[in-house]
């Protein structure tokens, strides 16, 4: 692949993870290994499908795994890492990696829009958690508030965390 078009995708990412308060990992070829990964599944599948995953290939099974996937905020506040080790914390260090544990169930379509809660059955409609911020009203629906808002900058410690009931309508 092209050198130049994988370099100019880690200056992308990495503006991402600084605005997410994140960074990437500190191997720089590890970086660039990833984000080639997500880059071939861009041409191969027509969207930034996880460089660690085997998507299905059907847009909508995968839409949970689309580079930044919708675990990266809680896999960052558990283990300090993504699932592929892309993002990291600002305090990661690579010593202390752990293995971190899928949340990605290809046949929960609904985990696209919200993560169940832990002992909760993927996929299904329970009680949502969700974090608001206190400053601004973004809501990011997710069981771990996000480490920085990613529309005011504020840190975790301004978002109150909710429970909301769900139904399948
Ligand atoms: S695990 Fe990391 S690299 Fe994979 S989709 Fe999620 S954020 Fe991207």
């Amino acid at each position: 692949m092209d050198r130049e078009r994988v370099r100019e995708e880690v200056e992308r990412v990495r503006r991402v993870a600084a605005q997410g308060g994140y960074r990437l990992h500190p191997d720089p070829a590890f970086v660039e290994e990833l984000v080639e990964g997500y880059l071939v599944n861009r041409d191969r599948y027509g969207y930034d499908s996880c460089p660690c995953r085997l998507a299905t290939g059907d847009p909508e099974k995968d839409r949970a795994i689309v580079c930044p996937c919708v675990f990266r905020d809680d896999d960052l506040a558990d283990y300090g890492a993504c699932y592929c080790g892309l993002y990291v914390t600002e305090d990661y260090e690579e010593e202390d990696r752990q293995v971190v544990v899928e949340r990605w169930d290809p046949d929960a379509v609904a985990q696209a829009e919200v993560k169940p809660s832990p002992g909760e059955k993927a996929g299904s409609f329970g009680t949502l958690t969700a974090h608001v911020c206190s400053v601004c009203g973004y809501i990011a629906a997710k069981e771990n508030a996000p480490r920085k808002c990613p529309v005011c900058g504020v840190g975790a410690d301004r978002f109150t965390r909710i429970s909301l009931a769900a139904g399948k309508g």
